[in-house]
């Protein structure tokens, strides 16, 4: 597709209208990955799906301030902007679009998004506000860019599940792709945040994964009684000193509401603290008929 072109970085929202707006009246299909930065193979893959299926794209770096809760690591997360520019120039990117929060958020911002419902259980009941400012930055980004379609990750599978949902409920003509999770050789997805761990809390984050495989397993073999089912996943990520679980629950792939028995297809969601650090994980259970 036409991607030899050289990769145009830039801050200005008005610039980036108008490089869209030029795509577009070219005929181009116009392709987005939303990112907060610090880029690792699982946003590369986002970008290269972008980049084979569309004729411009845009990736926005932006670490986005209002879904950040107070303490949680807004001043500490990685921005190691020149190599991420380079990996956007190396796979083909068009535009990276790195806006000031101040252009996003001018004094007086008073406009949001919820997404009631999804918004409040699993991360949004430990993280107060996060799918409010996720939603916003969301929806501003399909406003700036207008993209034909836009990449998310499954590895943040409430995420993907509320930004479908917004989607629908506000009819938003985009098309959301979403991308399978990229993961290190043992197993653990990958993250910005995992730059946080040392080697002893990066040896234990296995056993997040680990976890969802087992609940996997269990419900291959059979199982029945979802509960005991979490109990066992919560068991094997206390069984190291360095993590403490906030939840490991079986629930509904698209209400996300917790499930009391088995169905066949179930997704089986993850939070824990990983020495400080918080990290995330999921697998969708697809079991076939017996
Ligand atoms: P972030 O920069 O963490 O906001 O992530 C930007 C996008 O990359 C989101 O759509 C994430 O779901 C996606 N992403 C992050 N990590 C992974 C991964 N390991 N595999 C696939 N997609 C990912």
């Amino acid at each position: 597709m036409n991607q030899s072109q050289e990769l145009v970085v830039t801050t200005s929202p008005d610039e980036l209208r108008m490089a869209v707006r030029q795509a577009r009246s070219e005929g181009q299909r116009i392709g987005c990955v939303p990112t907060m930065g610090a880029l690792h193979e699982g946003h590369i893959s986002l970008i290269r799906q972008a980049v084979d299926t569309c004729d411009f794209v845009v990736v926005w770096i932006f670490v986005n301030p209002t879904q950040f809760g107070e303490g949680e690591d807004l001043q500490t997360y990685p921005r190691p902007i020149e190599e991420d520019l380079k990996k956007c120039g190396a796979a083909g990117v068009r535009m990276v679009f790195m806006p000031p929060p101040e252009v996003i958020y001018p004094d007086g911002y008073s406009t949001w998004v919820e997404v009631a419902g999804l918004s409040e259980i699993l991360e949004g009941a430990s993280r107060p506000g996060h799918f409010r400012g996720v939603a916003t930055i969301v929806l501003k980004l399909l406003n700036l860019i207008q993209p034909d379609v836009a990449f998310f990750g499954a590895k943040d599978y409430q995420q993907q599940t509320l930004i479908r949902r917004m989607v629908r409920d506000l009819n938003l003509p985009v098309e959301i792709a979403i991308c399978p999770t990229v993961r290190e050789e043992d197993g653990l997805a990958m993250s910005s945040r995992n730059a946080y761990l040392n080697p002893a809390e990066r040896a234990a984050a296995i056993r997040l994964f680990e976890a969802l495989q087992l609940a996997d397993s269990r419900f291959r073999e059979g199982a029945e009684d979802v509960a005991a089912v979490q109990e066992e996943m919560l068991g094997h990520l206390r069984g190291s000193d360095l993590i403490e679980p906030d939840y490991a629950v079986i629930a509904d792939p698209d209400s996300l509401e917790q499930l009391t028995s088995p169905q066949p297809r179930m997704v089986a969601l993850i939070a824990a603290r990983v020495g400080s650090t918080r990290l995330i994980d999921n697998q969708l259970i697809e079991l076939s008929p017996r």
